[in-house]
């Protein structure tokens, strides 16, 4: 078994600049994240490349990670709530990590860093194009739409607990990505591509600095339809007890329409009510999100 350690990596080459913080498999079962970190670090401490300020590199479910499971007793992407924050009680799993997590973000930040980025890396169960699921706070729309995928707007309002949603209140500009399928290596290559170009819009890495292009850069910059931005207009959430089944064959933002029949709750149909498109569908055991519908702004 692979043993992971919090930070997976950090590189500064001293300059004034922002603290970029990067975290990867806050789900345990999505090394991706992790993958592009690892590549990323080995090119920048090869070629040590000038950039403004640090990126640091960290794994969120350390635990799940290790165990190639989404998460040990709660999901560590649920546990940001005010009243997990104040408690201040580790008793799960999830818990723990979270505070550590805390723990690293202040000991990484330093005075002389100029500002607060953040990325945190996901991927979904069934294939996606990638895209950036950002909270209306602060500059994280502004600095979304600096990267060449799909936006999407709501997440954050609808789902509490969220990392990106506790980053975001902290006023650290960022968002997060979900690259596509768990396994994919596409996925890998969606992650490290938008790693890189946020080194170059936050942290003034300048490409030509590096041997090549990072092969991923330009798979996210060509390899795309052009940027849409959407708005998250429904969650169809579950309860525990809920038997659920998505009707095959649905992927990210594929148009829907009323009536169409969309899932089975407990052997009623659930039909569409919108004309819109489908977000998220769930296709995996674990999780309390059937899917999301949004819209195109
Ligand atoms: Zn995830």
């Amino acid at each position: 078994m692979e043993e992971y350690n919090r930070i997976l990596g950090s590189y500064t080459t001293n300059k004034k600049g922002p603290l970029l913080f990067v975290t990867a498999a806050v789900h345990g079962n999505e090394p991706s994240g992790v993958k592009a970190l690892q590549r990323i670090f080995e090119i920048l401490n090869t070629e040590k490349p000038h950039i403004k300020g640090t990126i640091v590199g960290v794994v969120g479910n350390v635990a799940a990670l290790q165990k190639k499971v989404r998460f040990i007793e709660e999901d560590l992407n649920r546990t940001w709530t005010q009243e997990n924050l104040q408690q201040k009680n580790k008793d799960t799993a999830e818990k723990k990590e979270m505070f550590q997590l805390i723990e690293t973000l202040e000991n990484v930040y330093k005075p002389h860093h100029t500002e607060r980025y953040f990325i945190d890396c996901h991927t979904t169960s069934s294939a996606s194009l990638p895209y950036i699921s950002v909270q209306e706070l602060g500059k994280n729309d502004t600095f979304a739409h600096q990267f060449p995928i799909h936006v999407i707007r709501g997440f954050s309002d609808i789902v509490n607990g969220t990392i990106d949603g506790f980053f975001s209140k902290q006023g650290i500009t960022g968002f997060t990505v979900e690259a596509g399928q768990h396994e994919s290596k596409e996925s890998e290559a969606y992650h490290e591509g938008v790693i890189w170009i946020a080194l170059q819009e936050a942290c003034g890495l300048n490409f030509d600095a590096l041997q090549d292009i990072p092969p991923a850069v330009l798979k996210t910059m060509n390899g795309t339809p052009p940027q849409k931005t959407f708005k998250i207009i429904h969650r169809f959430g579950l309860k525990e007890e809920d038997d659920f089944k998505m009707q095959p064959g649905f992927e990210n933002f594929q148009p829907i329409q009323k009536g169409e029949n969309l899932a089975t709750l407990n052997g009623t149909q659930i039909n569409s009510v919108w004309d819109a498109y489908i977000f998220m569908p769930l296709y995996q055991s674990q999780g309390n999100d059937g899917f999301f519908v949004v819209t195109e702004i």
